[in-house]
């Protein structure tokens, strides 16, 4: 398991003029893995462009649509969590949710894994330098937990953070400090996927931040902004174990991440 050490934070500097590319497959993945280092980053003045490869459309609900499309629900929401999470520009890939492996969607032409991926991550890269972005955070090799978009963004994130020449950052979980905490979304959105685990053992893990209460609450307000798919029953007493703690695994040389961490993950 792993534990919190008591280093002193190191107090991030201003980080105006500083920007981030934030690769998502989904809304509600941005709140649930990078929530609060949007957060922190955005309060330190950096600028952070969030991209979101799909509006999920193929999410169950759990609340009435009455006649709405999943996808405009939670295109709706993400502008909601955005904004909650101090996003200064939100990018949309307008590719379709691909669904889990085998099933019929990801034979759609829109879906995300028919996707042309060095032209998206082409065009990607041309954000990144549009945007004189520093950093690109992706997911890690395994999407976090299987799922075919996030494997993509992990590809996409990877290729474009490459052609641009700039570090990458694949977001993962520490598997290890969340077998010991409480419920968290992961564990039924892995069930289907068919894998046995999920995330990253402590050791590979590069960056780890830890939220502070306030920034723990905007994540909270995030998550639960997308009411299509996560409620207040999903986040237990338990939530702050569960979630204050958000990790990163580094290629390419130290970057704006790096700064804001506070916390050491140890074996
Ligand atoms: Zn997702």
């Amino acid at each position: 398991m792993s534990l919190l050490l008591d280093t002193p934070a190191p107090t991030p500097q201003d980080l105006t003029g500083r920007t981030v590319v934030v690769l998502h497959a989904h809304p509600d993945d941005e709140a649930i893995f990078t929530g609060a280092t949007i957060r922190r980053l955005a309060d330190h003045g950096a600028r952070v462009v969030l991209v979101t490869a799909t509006a999920g459309e193929l999410g169950t609900p759990r609340i009435r649509l009455d006649g709405r499309q999943v996808g405009d629900v939670r295109r709706a929401e993400l502008e909601r969590s955005a904004e909650l999470l101090g996003v200064s520009r939100l990018v949309l890939l307008g590719r379709r949710d691909s669904g889990l492996a085998g099933w019929e969607s990801g034979q759609h032409p829109a879906a995300l894994v028919r996707a042309d991926l060095p032209a998206i991550a082409n065009t990607v890269a041309a954000l990144v330098e549009a945007e004189q972005a520093e950093a690109v955070v992706g997911y890690d090799a395994d999407g976090i937990y299987g799922h075919p978009d996030h494997v993509a963004v992990h590809l996409l994130a990877r290729h474009a953070a490459g052609l641009a020449g700039v570090t990458s950052y694949d977001a993962t979980v520490d598997r290890e400090h969340l077998h010991f905490a409480g419920a968290h979304v992961l564990d039924d959105a892995a069930k289907p996927v068919g894998r046995p685990t999920y995330g990253r053992v402590t050791a590979e893990i590069s960056v780890a931040l830890a939220a502070t209460p306030y920034e723990l609450s905007v994540k909270r307000a995030a998550l639960l902004a997308h009411a299509s798919q996560i409620g207040p029953e999903a986040l237990d007493d338990r939530f702050q174990e569960t979630y204050e703690l958000e990790w990163y695994l580094r290629r390419g040389p130290a970057a704006v991440l790096d700064e804001l961490g506070n916390a050491h993950a140890v074996a």
